[in-house]
């Protein structure tokens, strides 16, 4: 047997910053087509694995100066780590006797792209939504804005998952706040494709997340950051280095709320304005 806190240095010491585990059966609540016991019926736990995104890399999307997209900062090489984790765990775990499904994050307009192989089985693709699985993973919560948000990191993490039959203690349900409902995400929206007005909920292992509604037709098009989902036209793009992901990460590192901090703040207040050279200078 291995025990959930030997995993996780394991996880740690293979380059994942957060891991969590939940127990397989509190994903029963989801549809055929999320929950993880379609593609894995013996499955007994789901261990979630946290990358963070450096804050670097957002720099030059929030200066205007560098990658309108973050593309060319971020995800390759903090994509790089998570696969490479996750296969490495996945690998160690089959080798003392458990199976172990590598999951990684795509887009729920991927599901029923196929045909049911029986009448009692979902049409593939099987897709578990990674914020509902590092919420059950006890690992934060999902803000109004719609981004997993992190004690550590707020909003700056990719997630993976590994479903295994291995039986492992899982984490309690994250019971703190870092939301706080403050509307800079939305109101930092050109498109106003946040709306305040209208909040969404939708079930989570313990409870409800509650978001303001998003309309994606305007993300997908949007030109302050985002990273379109692989493989996938119509799905949710990473919005992290959008307008709203940037004004999220500088309202919670602002707040104090985070564990991560910086020499300096993310956003320079309005109140002090950059000193310009002049053009004699
Ligand atoms: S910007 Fe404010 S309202 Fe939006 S997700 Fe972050 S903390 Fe929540
Ligand atoms: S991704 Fe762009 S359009 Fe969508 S909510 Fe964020 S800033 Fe608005």
């Amino acid at each position: 047997m291995i025990a959930a806190t030997d995993l996780k240095e394991l996880a740690r010491s293979c380059g994942a910053d957060l891991t969590g585990i939940a127990s397989a059966r509190s994903f029963d609540f989801l549809p055929p087509e999320s929950n993880p016991r379609f593609i894995q019926p013996q499955a007994r736990s789901v261990i979630v694995l946290g990358f963070r995104i450096p804050r670097g890399a957002l720099r030059g999307v929030e200066e205007g100066t560098a990658w309108q997209t973050m593309a060319g900062a971020t995800p390759f090489p903090t994509a790089a780590i998570c696969v490479e984790t996750t296969y490495r765990l996945a690998r160690y775990l089959e080798s003392e006797g458990w199976e172990t499904v590598p999951l990684f994050a795509h887009s729920s307009d991927l599901q029923h792209q196929g045909v049911a192989v029986s009448p009692d089985k979902p049409e593939p693709n099987v897709i578990l939504p990674m914020d509902i699985a590092a919420h059950a993973a006890g690992l934060g919560e999902i803000g109004r804005g719609r981004f997993f948000l992190t004690p550590e990191f707020g909003p700056r993490q990719l997630f993976t998952a590994l479903v295994t039959d291995l039986e492992l203690e899982p984490d309690k349900i994250f019971s703190g706040k870092l939301c706080d409902g403050c509307g800079l995400c939305a109101r930092a929206c050109p498109a106003k494709a946040l709306e305040m007005e209208r909040l969404l909920s939708f079930p989570l292992a313990r409870g409800k997340a509650r978001c303001y509604r998003l309309h994606l037709e305007s993300c997908r098009i949007c030109r302050t950051g985002i990273l379109n989902a692989p493989y996938s036209s119509q799905g949710e793009p990473l919005r992290i280095a959008a307008a709203c992901g940037r004004a999220c990460v500088a309202h919670l590192e602002d707040s104090g709320r985070l564990k991560s901090s910086f020499s300096y703040p993310f956003r320079e207040k309005k109140s002090q304005p950059r000193r310009r050279k002049s053009v004699n200078q």
